[in-house]
């Protein structure tokens, strides 16, 4: 069976056609200022050149549209027809405390996903564009739900109330949901094959340090606790987002400083964070590289941003009673030797040392700590979309 995964933002939509008997991606995709001027289609076939399509495209329904043609188009596609398509994963944000797990795409799922909508404004909508966009273009093909939020609905209370009045939580389901559960749940489950052990009986840490970044402790394969919280801009410092900051600092904007929700909102989500602190960029490789030139605000972006990931990794430690592996994953978990030594620095007392040669090898699966280490350290690239496609199969089956 191939399964078609949909990924869709506000303005854009990544797509992968993944072969389940291979568990091979053939064609990955995106879509670019849907419904803005200057549309774009780019699809990727391996040995290939890049498949670029220039045309307006008004909405999610038209850039499905295009999707699908570019993937049976004769000359540049992959697939003959689109009754090859076996089901379409589709990723939601948002799932709320209903969904735990990945489910087939009802009527009642799909009033659950727009329930959610207030809890996650800007990304929930896009999902369902993009779900009924594809229903109404491929009637008879089942799609599958799977939630960023999901893999966390394991999280005892204790981490995830928060402390306030009980009633927020009642009344409008103020609490820690966490995100990037897909990732988590996909290096968490590799790192165990990888290692050759059972899951069920490791305390794991999985580092997601990308744009957007989250740590987990992942305990007998249930994640028990998460850095993301109530919405993705808690916890660790990010690429724009500040993370977990003290709450009096957004009522002090805005009563002495004439602030007003939606600047506070802005700064907040777009404006901190790593590009916030260095004033250079959001973007990891270009503060390095100032930071590599003297740049000492470059250079303090970094170190908050190791500093923030060490403590997190520490705490989880301590609520886990240990940990056996500490996993890197995402742009800059898989990427930045800097970042994994960094954020390691100072914690060689739970029973690892640094590899510094495979360390400085990127974007693979290895262990970076030395051999005989009692806890091992690990970099392993994502992939959220074959954790989708392996879902949506099945659930179709
Ligand atoms: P993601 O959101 O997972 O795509 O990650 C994006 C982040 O990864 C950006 O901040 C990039 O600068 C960062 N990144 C990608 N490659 C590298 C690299 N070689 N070294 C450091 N950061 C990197």
């Amino acid at each position: 069976m191939k399964t078609l995964i949909i990924n869709c933002g506000s303005s854009s939509l990544k797509y992968q056609l993944i072969d389940m008997a291979t568990e091979k991606s053939m064609v990955q995709g995106l879509v670019e200022r849907i419904g803005i001027e200057g549309s774009i289609l780019t699809q990727k076939i391996e040995d290939r050149d890049k498949y670029i399509i220039n045309t307006p495209m008004k909405d999610h329904k038209d850039a499905i549209k295009l999707v699908l043609e570019a993937l049976v188009d004769k000359e540049n596609g992959i697939i003959k027809s689109m009754d090859e398509i076996g089901a379409v994963g589709h990723r939601v944000v948002h799932g709320g405390e209903k969904y735990s797990e990945s489910v087939i795409i009802t009527d009642e799922v799909i009033q659950s996903i727009k329930d959610c909508i207030i809890l996650a404004p800007l990304h929930n909508p896009p999902n369902i564009t993009g779900i009924e966009a594809c229903q109404e273009l491929m009637p008879n093909t089942p799609m599958v739900a799977v939630f960023d939020t999901a893999f966390h609905q394991t999280m005892p209370k204790e981490a995830y109330i928060c402390p306030l009045p009980y009633e927020l939580y009642e009344k409008y389901g103020i609490r820690k949901y966490g995100f990037h559960g897909t990732s988590h749940k996909y290096v968490a489950n590799k790192v165990a094959k990888v290692m050759g052990k059972n899951i069920e009986d490791l305390k794991i840490i999985t580092c997601h340090l990308g744009n957007g970044c989250s740590i987990a402790a992942i305990k007998g394969g249930r994640s028990i606790d998460t850095s993301m919280g109530f919405t993705p801009v808690a916890g660790l410092m990010m690429g724009t987002r500040s993370g977990s900051i003290d709450p009096s600092v957004i009522t002090f904007l805005i009563e002495e400083h004439g602030y007003t929700i939606e600047e506070v909102d802005d700064l907040l989500n777009k404006k901190s964070g790593v590009l916030g602190i260095s004033g250079v960029s959001s973007d990891f490789r270009d503060v390095i590289a100032e930071a590599d030139k003297g740049n000492i605000r470059a250079q303090l972006a970094l170190d908050i941003f190791h500093y923030k990931v060490r403590a997190q990794i520490a705490a989880y430690a301590g609520i886990m009673g240990g940990v056996d592996t500490i996993v890197f994953t995402a742009g800059i978990g898989e990427n930045s030797s800097l970042t994994r030594r960094e954020s390691l620095r100072g914690l060689e007392f739970f029973g690892f040392t640094i590899n510094e040669e495979k360390n400085s090898i990127r974007g693979k699966i290895q262990e970076i700590s030395n051999e005989g280490s009692k806890v091992k350290i690990y970099q392993i690239p994502t992939n959220e979309e074959l954790m989708i496609a392996r879902d949506t199969a099945k659930l179709v089956k």
